[in-house]
């Protein structure tokens, strides 16, 4: 399994876990629990998860609930399902009734924007979707080709700027119209990512949002945070970010199957409490999974 490849390394951190509890007693609880409380800010958790999930293992311990070794391991995987699920429960697409629905993709450059659009493209397309694309990273003048590309791929249709340094909420609008006006199902929507930091691509994203809401009263149905997986806590300032000025509906992991910080993911489901809806697993066009949360425990804990 592709995911349960791309966590060795933070399931080497946390193999340090096994051999602490497999000679825990409760006599060695606080030197254990020191142990553990590192080998989970190594693995990119950060101090406010870690902290909680020490202290619950510890009011656990010591009330004697957790008895064994092979039980706190039990009641630590568990404590993180729960972190992942309460909140971030909803991971299938959310598209209302009214057709097309609309999916905007979001993210800084490099994170997969366009690679994730394409391999959505294929995966919705699969499930009987038509499925319209929407080049609207006209910043980037390679961006619309590489779109172009996935367009052929999937065996989608696509909608890219006529003129150069065409608005990209003209581009998306113009999309939704053609979505609407030709039975699809599904508008596909790619974005600029250039630096998140840069003020204009937020207004550009707003106009976005509004653009394609004017077209079909509450689109976006979704819009999807693509976050690169190997960046670890960094991950968590760009999210709010974004979240805070468009509203994030779901988030994309990418780049599981390399060297993927773990942790943060559930840094990031807890503090924003917003879903991973998927995770890609690759560059190929199937290397696109929904989110399965216990596989995700299960790959970075053994
Ligand atoms: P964008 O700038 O956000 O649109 O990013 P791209 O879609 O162009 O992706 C940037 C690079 O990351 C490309 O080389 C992709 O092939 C690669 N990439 C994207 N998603 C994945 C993934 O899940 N796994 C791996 N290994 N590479 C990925």
């Amino acid at each position: 399994d592709k995911i349960f490849s791309g966590f060795s390394k933070t399931r080497n951190n946390l193999a340090v876990i096994d051999e602490l509890l497999l000679y825990w007693n409760l006599a060695d609880t606080d030197r254990v629990l020191d142990e553990l409380e590192e080998a989970l800010l190594v693995s990119d958790f950060g101090p406010k998860i870690t902290i909680r999930i020490v202290e619950n293992l510890r009011e656990d311990i010591l009330s004697g609930k957790l008895k064994s070794g092979n039980e706190i391991k039990e009641a630590l995987k568990k404590n993180v399902l729960e972190l992942l699920t309460r909140k971030g429960s909803k991971t299938e697409l959310q598209l209302g009734f009214r057709k097309p629905a609309v999916i905007m993709i979001v993210g800084v450059n490099g994170g997969g924007k366009t690679t994730s659009l394409g391999k959505l493209a294929n995966r919705l397309k699969n499930e009987g979707a038509k499925i319209l694309m929407a080049a609207g990273d006209t910043f980037r003048a390679a961006a619309s080709d590489q779109l172009e590309i996935w367009a052929e791929r999937t065996g989608c249709e696509i909608v890219v700027a006529e003129a150069e340094k065409a608005k990209a909420s003209s581009v998306l609008s113009q999309a939704v119209k053609r979505g609407k006006e030709q039975g699809f199902d599904i508008v596909l929507c790619d974005t600029s990512g250039r630096l998140h930091t840069n003020y204009s691509l937020m207004e550009e994203l707003i106009s976005c949002k509004k653009a394609v809401g004017k077209v079909i009263p509450g689109a976006p149905n979704e819009i999807l945070l693509v976050l690169d997986g190997t960046t670890g806590l960094n991950m968590l300032p760009q999210a709010r970010e974004f979240n805070e000025v468009v509203g994030i509906t779901g988030f994309i992991l990418t780049k599981l199957d390399g060297s993927a910080r773990g942790g943060c993911v559930v840094s990031v489901v807890d503090e924003l409490e917003i879903p991973v809806k998927f995770v890609g697993v690759g560059e190929g066009v199937e290397d696109l999974q929904p989110f399965d949360a216990e596989a995700f425990v299960n790959a970075i804990f053994m």
